[in-house]
């Protein structure tokens, strides 16, 4: 599936984002929104001159809801934001790589018990501001697997991503680039009405191997079906994250 994205797309280059703290904060708004909402709201940032940790953290609650009310569900979100800058600032004096840094499941804990931040959220922030090999799995993942054959059932998050580090090398760069090809390969064609027919994952289904010494092999042995089957499973939900 790797292979196939990857040829389909070439490299994708995520996460936009000027610095780490950008994407950072990005990770945090793109929550149940689309991402051309998050650009206005971090654009606003910068036009203030807050897209920094000390002088975000700095702004009140209502100034800060104020600035990034076009991600949507901007009272909650800005709560998020400054329960994330709190442990940032008051922890680390605002320096995010000193938040990042450290034993990986230690710092991965640390970003779950902040209130609001989920498994997808700190996985994000892990791998796309830390350059931490974390995978993240996101509602697009599921759905491709699922229609793939590749996921029977319900599996939580932990379990599917699971799969994919077991399965691959331990490499942000890869982990980076194919958890964009899969949100890629989501938008374009795995949405609610598949496309499977223009799709470079169409022939691909149940027989991807581990990674061997030479990288990754997938034997595509069975096609996927036509995607009113996949409808039928109830895979169907609109997923709005398109970061
Ligand atoms: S081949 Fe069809 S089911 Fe598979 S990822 Fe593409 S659009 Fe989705």
């Amino acid at each position: 599936m790797y292979r196939a994205l990857d040829r389909f797309f070439g490299p994708l280059q995520w996460w936009p984002g000027d610095t780490p703290f950008e994407v950072a904060v990005g990770a945090i708004l793109t929550q149940n929104t689309n991402w051309a909402n998050v650009q206005k709201a971090i654009g606003r940032i910068k036009e203030r001159g807050a897209l920094s940790p000390v002088p975000l953290y700095g702004l009140d609650q209502a100034d800060l809801e104020e600035l990034i009310r076009p991600s949507g569900y901007y009272r909650v979100k800005a709560r998020r934001l400054k329960a994330f800058l709190e442990v940032l600032c008051e922890g680390f004096g605002g320096d995010l790589n000193a938040m990042l840094a450290g034993e990986l499941q230690d710092v991965r804990r640390r970003l779950l018990s902040i209130a609001g931040i989920g498994e997808e959220t700190a996985d994000s922030i892990l791998l796309y501001a830390g350059g931490r090999p974390v995978f993240v799995v996101d509602a697009y993942t599921r759905r491709i697997l699922e229609r793939h054959g590749m996921l029977e059932g319900r599996h939580s998050y932990g379990e599917i991503q699971r799969r994919f580090l077991e399965a691959l090398p331990p490499e942000a760069e890869l982990y980076n680039q194919y958890h964009a090809l899969i949100v890629e390969a989501g938008k374009r064609f795995c949405r609610k009405e598949p496309r499977c027919g223009q799709c470079p994952l169409q022939g691909i289904s149940k027989g991807v191997r581990r990674a061997g010494k030479g990288g990754l092999q997938a034997t595509g042995s069975q096609s996927c079906s036509s995607g009113k089957k996949f409808l039928k499973r109830g895979s169907g939900k609109n997923v709005t994250r398109s970061s």
